[in-house]
């Protein structure tokens, strides 16, 4: 059976976005066909200015959110990664492999460094080094694929590289990896600024829904979506981005096709209606369960604690076999 594994960080409150990009795939299809893992990666939401009370709470909001789209823990492993002392062994053996100038050249780094610095705060070290704790997220559970956005495509690439490296000079050690992206609403864009990803550690405003949010504030949300110049609907990601994203997200909240949807339209209003309700019908369900999950914290904990504990028992022997392999001295 093929080894699954992703993970989202405790940065923000959960949106849009990584429901469609990723969590919903993890819930619907990959919990199913596969050896699955998902983890709330905390550590990595330490990589840029953060309230520690916060990260817990919101540690602990998305783990019930992840069970609320239907994770099912006797189908998959549901954790916390810094439960997990294998990830954080792991990153420092790949930094060894890893070269500064493969971390300088990140997307991801340069538009977060640049954030942080236009908020007037120092980049963290650990910022830099995020893609290799990444890769060792991966790596230490042999995995074969990594369901993920588009946007995560860089960082996968580079735990592939990472393993292939580790293996040519120290011995085949890790199983390469491949990102899976889902078909449709793989980069869901802002709805206020659609050239920008909707992120949920963005400046939020009306751009970005989050999978908590109020079924009216849901609607006003869409309802308010910039849209583009020109009046007809056509599915152009480049010329058109505002009306594609939101073609985009009807596709993947209704199962249609997005060029297919915009020849249903012939304006812009009536496509964001129906946008609108689409997505209060796919958060509907969710809110629902997060609501019960809620109110039994007891039974979240021990979906986590007996996840780390499947986690710590799959991810040992492959971090103590590459600890050997580059060379340090077994402790006895
Ligand atoms: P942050 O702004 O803190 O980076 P994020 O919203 O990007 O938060 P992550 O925890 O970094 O969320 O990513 C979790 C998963 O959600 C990843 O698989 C990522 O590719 C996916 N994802 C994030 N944003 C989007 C988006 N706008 N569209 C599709 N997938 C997304
Ligand atoms: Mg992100």
């Amino acid at each position: 059976m093929k080894r699954v594994f992703s993970g989202i960080q405790p940065t923000g409150h959960l949106t849009l976005g990584n429901y469609l990009g990723a969590m919903r795939r993890w819930a619907e299809v990959d919990q199913h066909r596969a050896d699955a893992l998902f983890c709330v990666v905390d550590l990595h939401a330490l990589t840029v200015e953060h309230d520690p009370a916060r990260v817990r709470r919101l540690s602990r909001q998305a783990a019930t959110l992840l069970l609320a789209s239907g994770l099912d823990p006797e189908a998959c492993t549901l954790f916390v990664q810094s439960h997990v002392d294998e990830h954080a062994r792991l990153s420092y053996l790949l930094e060894c492999v890893a070269t500064d100038g493969e971390m300088r050249r990140m997307i991801q780094y340069k538009e977060k460094a640049a954030k942080e610095a236009a908020r007037g705060r120092s980049v963290r070290v650990s910022l830099l080094t995020y893609p290799v704790l990444m890769a060792a997220d991966i790596l230490a559970y042999g995995t074969d694929e990594v369901p993920v956005g588009e946007d995560q495509a860089q960082h996968v690439e580079l735990a592939r590289d990472l393993a292939v490296r580790f293996n040519q000079r120290y011995g085949s050690t890790f199983t390469v990896p491949r990102a899976t992206f889902p078909k449709v609403a793989a980069r869901v864009m802002n709805l206020q600024e659609p050239t920008s990803k909707m992120g949920k550690s963005d400046e939020s405003g009306l751009g970005v829904v989050y999978l908590l949010d109020e079924t009216d504030v849901v609607r006003k949300k869409v309802l308010r979506a910039v849209t583009d110049s020109g009046r007809d609907v056509v599915y152009d990601r480049v010329e058109r981005p505002g009306v594609a994203n939101l073609l985009d997200v009807l596709a993947a909240c209704t199962g249609g096709d997005p060029e297919v949807l915009s020849g249903e339209y012939d304006s812009y209003g009536a496509l964001k209606k129906d946008t609108a309700e689409a997505v209060v019908e796919v958060l509907r369900p969710v809110q629902e369960r997060h609501r019960e999950l809620v109110a039994d914290p007891g039974a979240v904990d021990e979906v986590l604690r007996a996840g780390a504990e499947r986690a710590r028992a799959m991810a040992r022997p492959t971090v103590d076999a590459a600890y050997r392999a580059i060379g340090l001295l077994p402790a006895l």
